[in-house]
């Protein structure tokens, strides 16, 4: 019966039974006792018994080294103390004592020699944890250094809540600290969220994600803005799952930070023309600008080496118009009698200029610029070859392919050269969008 008890078994029940294993007796007469103890004198102790498992109930299962396992106690033992901590411990009558935490990570053990007599080992301080730190300890003293870990730990789980719970308030109240976050955990801004302040506002957040210097007040606004459009955790770098329409005061806000960053970019781009002189890249931003578009985050980095780019293919395109009025002097000798007499009469040398310009220049639609003749280069004896007249011709200025045959309106470009346009038509000689000089509505594609 005691067998069964002990085992946690069903008690069997007739027919031939099996003699009772005499040190089995023993041991759940042990147990028993220690029941019987820790109900009745706990409270002397300043213990509270809430549970008493035994054997197969006390089992407890666990994972380690990949493999499953499990602690087999002879009974568990829950007590709480006065301040109402719960005390758990397995207890081996034969053996040792361990106590836990709630789980299995980790261990502190207690063993007393008087185990088989619980009355002893309850009530004397002949405990030593297993670390055998010298004995002399209560069975009270084990159960709160078991219990040590647990609370250590329980501790450093509260403060780290406290101190992730504070560092989301920190980011909720300062946009410059959330906004440093996102770029460091690289916020993925594209989508819906964003094309639903439209084109440009899209493009004045993602640049104001890619900024760094504190913000202006225009700035934390429009970033009050986003902060709609992301998760609610801010420690949290994604785009909230379905896109939040945008209030009246967001589309304001975004609306004006879309007209800052328009100046701030048109002001960038008149200073590096300043500097670097325009070229088809800085013509092609300010173009974009002027068409109610944003630079984009990556372009603008890159606008002062495609001012420098600028700065160089205008050098060689003046290189290149110097290299053509040579030649053209040496042409129009050799072809002076080939314009009509009359041509001739009137606007002497020009006449024959004409037909030199007529058939080697044309003009790129793409950035207005004169596009010269390939110019004979020289093989390895030293030999000059003239370049193929039927190669296909191409924008040394910018690339383009889109070519227009020669127009004696752009006389002024070839005789004067650098940034000379011509003031008028569809052409602006100031203003705030500085030059204007792609009339047919170009913008966007690669130059
Ligand atoms: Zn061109």
């Amino acid at each position: 019966m005691a067998d069964a008890f002990a085992r946690g078994e069903h008690v069997p029940h007739g027919g031939e039974r099996p003699e009772p294993n005499p040190q089995f007796l023993a041991h759940a007469a042990g147990l028993s006792e220690l029941y019987v103890l820790l109900a009745a004198q706990a409270p002397t102790y300043g213990l509270r018994l809430r549970g008493f498992q035994r054997e197969g109930d006390a089992r407890e299962p666990f994972r380690a080294d990949g493999r499953a396992r499990a602690l087999a106690p002879d009974a568990l033992i829950d007590v709480e103390d006065e301040q109402g901590r719960q005390l758990l411990a397995f207890v081996e009558l034969d053996g040792g004592y361990y106590g836990r935490s709630g789980n299995v990570s980790w261990f502190a053990a207690g063993a007393c020699a008087m185990a088989p007599e619980p009355e002893r080992a309850f009530a004397e301080a002949c405990w030593d944890d297993l670390r055998l730190c010298g004995g002399g300890l209560r069975l009270v003293d084990c159960l709160n250094a078991a219990r040590a870990p647990h609370d250590s730990a329980w501790a450093r789980q509260q403060a780290e809540q406290v101190a992730t719970e504070a560092e989301r308030e920190r980011l909720r109240s300062d946009p410059d600290a959330r906004r440093a976050l996102l770029q460091e955990k690289r916020l993925y801004a594209r989508g819906e969220q964003l094309e639903q302040f439209g084109e440009p506002g899209a493009t004045a957040l993602q640049l104001l994600l890619h900024f760094s210097e504190p913000m202006s007040a225009v700035e934390r606004d429009a970033f009050a803005a986003l902060a709609c459009q992301l998760t609610d955790d801010p420690l949290d770098a994604h785009l909230a799952p379905t896109p939040l329409p945008p209030s009246q005061s967001d589309s304001e806000a975004v609306g004006q930070l879309v007209a800052a960053y328009r100046a701030r970019q048109q002001a960038r781009v008149a200073e590096l023309t300043r500097r670097y002189g325009e070229g088809p890249k800085l013509r092609r931003r300010r173009n974009q600008l002027a068409a109610g578009e944003l630079i984009s985050e990556f372009a603008w980095d890159a606008l002062e080496n495609d001012a420098n780019h600028d700065q160089q293919a205008r050098q060689e395109q003046e290189r290149l118009r110097i290299a053509y009025l040579e030649r053209r002097e040496r042409e129009e000798r050799q072809r002076k009698h080939e314009a009509p007499l009359a041509a001739r009469l009137v606007r002497g040398r020009a006449a024959a200029q004409a037909l030199v310009d007529r058939d080697h220049l044309k003009h790129c639609r793409h950035c207005d610029e004169i596009v010269y003749p390939p110019e004979p280069s020289r093989d390895s004896y030293g030999l000059t070859i003239q370049p193929s007249y039927r190669q296909p011709l191409r924008c040394r200025f910018c690339g383009g392919h889109e070519l227009d045959p020669w127009q004696e309106r752009h006389l002024p470009q070839l005789q004067y050269g650098g940034n000379y346009r011509p003031i008028g038509g569809d052409l602006l000689s100031s203003g705030k969008d500085g030059l204007m000089d792609d009339p047919d509505g170009h913008k966007g594609g690669e130059w």
